[in-house]
């Protein structure tokens, strides 16, 4: 079976019913709009990428089901080498991209967060969500699919349930479970790549109780399925991205993220992989950020590689050497290599679910994920330092006045500087300014969950009492320390 190509990829999302909106426009051809294409663009790269030799062997892998050789997004991980493939994968389209590819990330992801949380649920309950999720992953690996993964939803007020909000549809829910099917309803908010995906993986967005076993549910969509509108979000870049010299202002890729708004949504159940099983929930959570903590180290990295990497563009344009920078860039490095690193040490300290699905070691990943919310900041400011005033926002005038008759002449000699041209100079100055504050920053502090939740786990994964053992025999304390008794 031949990969899918850019080609295909290309032609299906063409094939979609129009139900993205942005700016209160409908987006007829996610492909060409200036709203959608650059992460339409992003995800191309993917298929380009498994279909070159030099590439292939970071976005292919060998179907565990068929034998079959199938782009690694849509793969089992069963194995530390692949998670650890996840994120090679996914530094290498940092490089590529400069930005978040969330469509071949989170729907893998949850995939095989299922596959898990399905064979517990089948051996607990005799039901048989296990195979229904093999035939959709066989035809997801047949057809080649991009599916992006929704968890959050607009959740309402912070201190309540889902069933206590006051409007329940603040929260996905199933509003009917039908012979057929189920009916969804309500909102996920904030998901990457969707208007890239031909496919949302919908999970749910936190650990339920039984009172709120209506918003336990886990499926899989067509993202132009009938019921469903998609609003892009805006971001400091959009009005560049939509002028005509977008092509000099902004790369050429990109990451959107959407706002599914879900109105009487018949989902059928051979989609359906959680109905109402609320006492799964804890395990979909607990599965899913293991491992997209634990590999997002590797989106962060592949970023900061590119930080590094306009920061010595800037000093060279700028008339300086990289090396008048080498402790700063030297320390955007050591804070990558901390977060890649701490990723492929959760990977390396994970286990196998008895289902063949692997895990990641939960307290170095949730580590992780705080670092990650942490460093990338450091290196962004990092970037913005070494560039100068021009790479932070709102201090250099538009390309329409680089190039403008009357006047662009003495713009054009305001910026030539050290090595390269002016126009060399002007281009890195907005790379750096799009990956500190623009369409380029990957989510670092709430993508995959904010980081309080993970220090939560940091802390019931640190076993204090055990470490206090340790201290107390090394240095010979005979005597109990406990902790001391709470005043009634
Ligand atoms: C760039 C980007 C990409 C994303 N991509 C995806 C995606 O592809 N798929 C997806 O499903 N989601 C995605 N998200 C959403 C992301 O998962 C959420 O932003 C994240 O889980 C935090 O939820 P929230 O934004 O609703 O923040 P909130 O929940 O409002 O959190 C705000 C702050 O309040 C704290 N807080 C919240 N509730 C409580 C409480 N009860 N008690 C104490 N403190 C609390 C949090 O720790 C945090 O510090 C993305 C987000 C970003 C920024």
């Amino acid at each position: 079976m031949a990969l899918k190509t850019r080609e295909d990829y290309l032609a299906a999302l063409r094939k979609l019913r129009p139900n993205i909106y942005k700016f209160g426009e409908l987006i007829e051809d996610v492909t060409t709009h200036p709203a959608t294409k650059r992460t339409v663009e992003s995800h191309a790269l993917n298929y380009d990428a498994a279909n070159d030799p030099e590439l292939e062997d970071i976005y292919s892998i060998t179907s565990t089901f068929t034998g079959d050789k199938v782009l690694r997004w849509n793969s089992m991980m069963q194995s530390m080498e692949d998670l650890i493939g996840n994120m090679r994968m996914k530094r290498q389209n940092y490089r590529r991209t400069g930005s978040c590819t969330g469509a071949v990330c989170v729907g893998w992801n949850a995939m095989n967060v299922m596959w898990a949380v399905c064979s517990e649920m089948d051996q607990a309950n005799g039901t048989a969500y296990q195979q229904r999720l093999k035939n959709w992953i066989l035809s997801a690996q047949d057809k080649g699919l991009t599916v992006a993964g929704a968890l959050t939803d607009a959740k309402g007020d912070r201190s309540l349930k889902p069933s206590q909000q006051a409007d329940p549809d603040t929260n996905l829910r199933i509003n009917e479970v039908r012979e057929d099917g189920i009916i969804i309803r309500g909102a996920k908010l904030m998901i990457c790549g969707t208007a890239a995906s031909q496919e949302i993986f919908l999970l749910p967005g936190s650990i339920y109780g039984k009172a709120d076993q209506d918003y336990s549910l886990a499926c899989v969509v067509p993202r132009d399925i009938e019921g469903l509108t998609i609003v892009e979000a805006t971001r400091p870049s959009d009005r560049r991205e939509l002028e005509e010299t977008s092509v000099v202002e902004t790369p050429d890729t990109g990451v959107t993220q959407g706002w599914l708004l879900f109105e009487d949504v018949f989902v059928p159940n051979e989609r359906v992989f959680l109905c109402k099983e609320y006492k799964y929930t804890a395990k979909v959570i607990q599965y899913f950020t293991a491992n997209y903590r634990a590999c997002i180290g590797g989106c962060v990295t592949g970023q900061g590689d590119v930080m590094i990497g306009a920061s010595v563009l800037m000093a060279r344009l700028n008339g300086l050497s990289a090396k008048t920078f080498t402790d700063k860039l030297i320390n955007m490095s050591l804070n990558n290599t901390v977060t890649y690193g701490l990723g492929a040490g959760a990977c390396a300290l994970g286990a196998k679910h008895p289902s063949g699905s692997y895990f990641a070691d939960p307290h170095t990943a949730h580590t992780n994920k705080v670092m990650v919310a942490t460093l990338p900041y450091e290196v962004k400011r990092l970037t913005q330092e070494i560039g100068g005033g021009i790479v932070e926002t709102g201090c250099m005038p538009s390309y329409k006045d680089f190039t403008n008759p009357q006047y662009g002449h003495m713009i054009r000699k305001c910026l030539k500087a050290g090595a390269g041209s002016a126009e060399s100079r002007f281009k890195a100055a907005r790379l750096s300014e799009w990956l500190t504050i623009g369409s380029g920053v990957p989510g670092c502090m709430h993508g995959g969950g904010s980081p309080d939740g993970a220090k939560l786990v940091v802390r019931y994964t640190t076993p204090l009492e055990e470490y206090a053992e340790y201290a107390r025999k090394i240095i010979n304390i005979e005597e109990e320390i406990t902790e001391p008794q709470k005043n009634m």
